[in-house]
């Protein structure tokens, strides 16, 4: 039987996407072996081999396909990624369990290329996005502690249960959610309003969406406390940053994506065409904006009020401006690649924060408390003293803090940055203009969904 291209496989997927020896090619390179190259050399004396008790299973990674935006953006489209850990039926691994779809199982080769558009897809596309998110958290807070593993809220040495990832799992619902009751993150499909004919939506396929909520999985075993809508408003806007901050780290831990970056804006990181680009067709679907998109904004904290979304955009919004006062420091186009000084300064970037919110109180923590512990980890880091400039005036100028020397002098080491907006004694948050996780009610506590009754209430009566 004639072997089917990839095109003719996966209609919109490029021919050879993933390269795989044909029968033909190997037999090619048996023969070439054979008579061509040169057979093994000879060593005249037995190379030691190191010798252990019991030596390590190491089962091969994971080739899989995801999108790389939103498949509605057709010019990223999809690509291949490269997960390191091998990935078993599900898909699933240690940490992470798929659900609720019919189980993909890995070809010969540990593989699991799916087609475009089909339930095999979105679970392997929604896992490896959620598996690539874990990664990234465990290489940025690495050091040696056990937070540095990423555990899940409800992991403890007795109970390793991974997170359930439900790519379908609320059929007509315009949503997505992390639950941490039912050790869950479920993704909802939707007809897209107003289309004819009828265009089905699904939340799993948005690379922004899957990062962000996985965010705040991870935030969730990090920092308990903060979830939780008895804390102040700033401690809601660090949950909601986060997960946005993930999502726009993990398209800056990927090379094509970095490049892409790169060309898009011309090395300008303020290009508005590139933000405005990101993630669009979703963001519009769902009512509101996602990844990079949020971080494209001149908010203050003044100007925030109670709702927890527009503090998060301030949050969001600094840590940009300091990735792009970072990059245009390090930036030398005659001797570095502009792609590759980028990626080294989003990776540091997402360490620093990552560190600084470990760092930062576990319940009621504000922006002033994650700024300043990014003063002092960098100081710490060896870093030079520009970092701790854009730092501080970034978050001078969001009124984050305050800083007692001018915004033009090199800031003094050590010097801890007093808060300037804070947050009212007794201030609810409002999180309405927050995704599916921040409005899920197990995190409100019997006051605050009470709150929420009586706002439904009143929205009926309107
Ligand atoms: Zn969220």
């Amino acid at each position: 039987m004639e072997k089917k291209t990839d095109a003719e496989e996966c209609p919109g997927v490029p021919i050879s996407f993933v390269p795989t020896p044909t029968d033909e090619y190997r037999r090619h390179r048996k023969i070439m072996k054979a008579t061509v190259q040169p057979g093994i050399p000879k060593i005249p004396v037995p190379l030691p081999m190191p010798k252990t008790k019991f030596p390590p299973v190491i089962l091969p990674g994971a080739r899989v396909l995801i999108w790389k935006q939103d498949p509605t953006v057709t010019e990223i489209g999809v690509r291949k990624a490269y997960l390191p850990r091998h990935i078993f039926a599900g898909p699933r691994d240690s940490r992470i369990n798929s659900q609720g779809l019919p189980t993909v199982s890995p070809n010969a080769f540990g593989d699991m290329i799916q087609t475009p558009g089909t339930d095999a897809f979105d679970a392997v596309h929604t896992f490896a996005v959620v598996r690539q998110t874990l990664t990234m958290c465990q290489r940025a807070g690495a050091s040696g502690s056990a937070a540095a593993q990423m555990p899940w809220q409800w992991n403890s040495a007795t109970v390793p249960d991974p997170l359930n990832v439900f790519a379908h799992g609320l059929p007509d619902v315009m949503n997505a959610f992390y639950s941490r009751g039912e050790k869950a993150l479920k993704f909802g499909d939707f007809i897209r309003p107003g289309s004819s004919p009828a265009e089905r939506i699904y939340t799993c396929r948005s690379f922004d969406i899957v990062a962000h909520e996985t965010g705040h999985a991870i935030l969730d075993g990090l920092k308990p406390g903060w979830l939780l809508s008895g804390n102040p408003p700033q401690t809601g806007g660090l949950h909601e940053s986060f997960g946005d901050l993930v999502a726009i780290f993990l398209a800056l831990s990927q090379f094509d994506q970095v490049e892409a970056a790169i060309a898009q804006t011309k090395a300008n990181l303020h290009d508005k065409t590139f933000l405005s680009d990101m993630a669009e067709q979703f963001g519009l679907a769902l009512g509101r904006p996602n990844g990079l998109r949020n971080a494209d904004n001149d908010l203050k904290l003044s100007e925030a009020g109670t709702e927890v979304h527009a503090i998060s955009q301030v949050f969001t919004g600094a840590i940009y401006d300091i990735l792009s006062d970072i990059f245009s420091f390090e930036k030398s186009s005659a001797v570095k690649d502009d792609a590759s000084v980028l990626y080294t300064c989003g990776q540091y970037l997402f360490s620093l924060v990552l560190r600084a919110i470990i760092a930062s109180p576990h319940s009621s923590a504000t922006y002033a408390h994650v700024a300043n512990q990014m003063l002092a980890i960098s100081l710490a880091d060896g870093k030079p003293v520009q970092y701790r400039n854009y730092i501080r005036n970034r978050f001078t100028v969001r009124e984050v803090v305050v800083s007692a020397t001018p915004l033009t002098a090199n800031i003094k080491d050590g010097v801890e940055l007093a808060p300037h907006i804070e947050d009212a004694p007794g201030a609810v948050q409002d999180r309405r203009g927050c995704c599916g996780t921040m409005n899920l009610q197990e995190y409100f506590g019997e006051g605050g969904a009470l709150h929420a009754e009586i706002e439904e209430f009143k929205k009926s009566l309107k």
